[in-house]
């Protein structure tokens, strides 16, 4: 379809199509399995970034163009769900996952606002955050600011864990490229952050777990040989790799019985 940056797909399986955003042409895609068409789902999408669904399956997007996190209701309204924290802008939220009790966790580190190429250029706020958001109240706590440059983020399959990428500053040496594991207490707090699995010479961007807890997760920016997908068993293993002529930014899982893989790429 042209795309320039794809990111954030979500698969819907009750209308067997799969959503994603592509950033720097402010539109999201929609595939219809059926068909195979691919169409414009929303345009413009305020450079939309990361998607997922609630657990009542409504789609919740990060937004660079408008800094906010939203959610899509079944009638097509837009709610906003969060934009700022403590009085003050939120970055360019980036990626998003929603835990089983409703809170939503994201990741703000604030890529869109870094240029103008995916959302519009400006000053910093707030520290590149990982928020939990209450969308009844409203309320965010912040889960960690540890991370360079939080990015893709998911949930083991019990929920324990949660792993995050760390996309660190524009690929520079010595910064981190790494995604750590964190476990997750009362479901409510982080603690004990380490080292899941080194991404050099490359980067991560976006993760998924599969039901066995293997993380398989987007890797870029390494070239031939590099980029596509890694898949790591739990205990950080490496165990797979899927090569892709280009940048794999993000990934989902998806189809009737779940096997299917979606990447986005950078075309
Ligand atoms: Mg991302």
């Amino acid at each position: 379809p042209g795309a320039r940056w794809s990111e954030g797909p979500v698969w819907f399986g009750d209308g067997r199509y799969l959503l994603w955003s592509d950033i720097p042409n402010n539109r999201m895609m929609r595939w219809v399995e059926e068909t195979g068409e691919v169409s414009i789902f929303r345009s413009p999408s305020n450079n939309s970034n990361g998607n997922t669904r609630d657990k009542q399956g409504r789609l919740i997007t990060c937004e660079h163009g408008t800094r906010r996190v939203t959610r899509t209701e079944y009638d097509g309204r837009i709610t906003v769900l969060m934009d700022s924290f403590e009085g003050k802008r939120l970055n360019a939220p980036n990626d998003v996952v929603v835990h089983p009790d409703g809170h939503i966790w994201f990741t703000d580190p604030g890529y869109g606002i870094l240029m103008n190429y995916e959302g519009h250029k400006a000053a910093f706020e707030l520290p590149t955050c990982v928020y939990r958001l209450n969308p009844d109240t409203g309320e965010a706590k912040v889960m960690t600011d540890e991370l360079e440059k939080p990015n893709g983020l998911c949930f083991s399959p019990d929920y324990s864990k949660l792993y995050i990428v760390d996309t660190g500053a524009s690929h520079k040496p010595g910064h981190p490229l790494h995604i750590l594991v964190y476990d997750v207490v009362d479901s409510a707090r982080l603690k004990n952050s380490r080292m899941f699995c080194d991404m050099a010479p490359g980067s991560s961007d976006g993760i998924r777990c599969d039901v066995d807890g293997n993380v398989w997760a987007s890797a870029g920016w390494g070239g031939e040989g590099y980029d596509g997908v890694h898949i790591f068993a739990p205990d950080g293993d490496l165990i797979g790799r899927i090569h892709l002529p280009e940048v794999c930014s993000n990934l989902c899982f998806g189809g009737v019985k779940r096997n299917r893989l979606f990447m986005t790429g950078s075309q």
